[in-house]
């Protein structure tokens, strides 16, 4: 028999969260975000389940040119644009509308041979200071696009670096509004947290990722738990062994954890080589046999243990929830000092993954 993990990804929560954005930002179209393979659910599988989205969004030209060989005709955007003019000649033939950050994209983008105008993204910087031209610049950068031959439609882009924040986005906002108000008619600002929290930047395109997977863009499930949005990823395991300890016995690497009672502890076939985070210290939550318990002691690579006080019922062959419905992957990321996105992007290669 095979190891007792397995992955589920949850088609219908993802089209359900799909219908969620849709009904909050009503008026704009919807990029659905599906860099790093999906956030780690599988490009391939997931595709299908968004295909109501109006373009999807993300890093790779591999992934881009899977979804177009797959059938996809509708926009796909590249959020980091191309690394080498060379790539404009893919960009042209799977046409694929482009984020332009930097001045050389702007030259490489005039000196191009195309078959047709390419649609850009052009990215202000609005003080994330990663990529993107800064709010006095953009003036200049649109009108050498706008002057190039190669260019179709411009939209303005920005990234938020505080979007969870009640005043996260204003001064941001304010400044890219002063600079661009005169030449911009076409607008993206929203990732999952400006378009759940801050209306006013929605805007023609939201540019949605976590919450299409249904965790939380503060990384506090309770802050999204009125949206209705589901987990879109469950992880499974089993129980593999029971060990039954006396008082002041330890658990795993490091005695990390020593009883102080008798005390019942149940092994489950899942560790940090499966995705789940070395750092979960004890007391992270698990689900098991309808009640939450526990992890005790260090995370082995291929292992974990809980406490089986609350499920005395639990056996060899008990199925255990490590995130899903009843944990949310935002409850084991805070627990470890991380966020949801980190560890969806982490399960490992080795777990199988089923489609539901
Ligand atoms: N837009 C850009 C440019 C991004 O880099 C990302 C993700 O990091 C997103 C949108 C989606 O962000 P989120 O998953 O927080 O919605």
């Amino acid at each position: 028999m095979a190891r007792p993990i397995v992955a589920t990804i949850h088609s219908d929560a993802l089209r359900h969260n799909l219908s969620i954005i849709r009904q909050v930002a009503s008026e704009s179209q919807i990029w659905s975000v599906v860099k790093a393979n999906g956030y780690g659910h599988g490009l391939e599988r997931i595709w299908q389940s968004l295909r109501d989205t109006d373009g999807f969004a993300l890093l790779n030209l591999e992934e881009a040119i899977l979804l177009r060989e797959k059938g996809w005709k509708k926009p796909i955007l590249l959020l980091e644009g191309f690394f080498s003019p060379e790539e404009l000649e893919t960009l042209d033939r799977y046409r694929l509308t482009t984020c332009v950050h930097s001045n050389w994209q702007i030259q490489a983008l005039a000196q191009a041979t195309l078959s047709a105008p390419l649609d850009i993204y052009l990215k202000v910087n609005s003080g994330m200071n990663r990529l993107g031209f800064q709010p006095e610049q953009v003036n200049n950068a649109w009108h050498k696009l706008r002057n190039s031959d190669n260019v179709g439609e411009i939209t303005l882009m920005s990234h938020f670096a505080c979007a969870e924040e009640p005043e996260g986005i204003q001064e941001p906002l304010r400044r890219i509004e002063l600079a661009a108000k005169d030449i911009v008619s076409s607008w993206s600002l929203a990732n999952s947290a400006a378009t759940l929290w801050h209306p006013h930047s929605r805007r023609d395109w939201v540019r949605p990722g976590i919450i299409l997977y249904g965790a939380s863009p503060s990384g506090r499930w309770q802050d999204i738990a009125s949206t209705g949005l589901r987990p879109a990823m469950s992880l499974q395991s089993e129980i593999i062994g029971i060990q039954n300890l006396r008082s002041g016995e330890t658990v795993g690497y490091g005695r990390r954890y020593q009883t102080s009672r008798e005390q019942r502890i149940g092994i489950v076939a899942c560790g940090y080589a499966d995705g789940y985070p070395r750092h979960a210290p004890t007391g992270t939550p698990v689900y098991v046999d309808g009640v939450r318990t526990c992890t005790v002691g260090a995370i082995s690579m291929d292992m974990l243990a809980i406490d089986l006080t609350p499920c005395p019922e639990v056996h060899i062959g008990t199925r255990v929830e490590l995130w899903g419905n009843n944990i949310r992957i935002d409850d084991i990321a805070q627990a470890a000092g991380t966020v949801g996105y980190e560890l969806m992007c982490a399960l490992a290669p080795r777990v199988p993954v089923v489609v539901a």
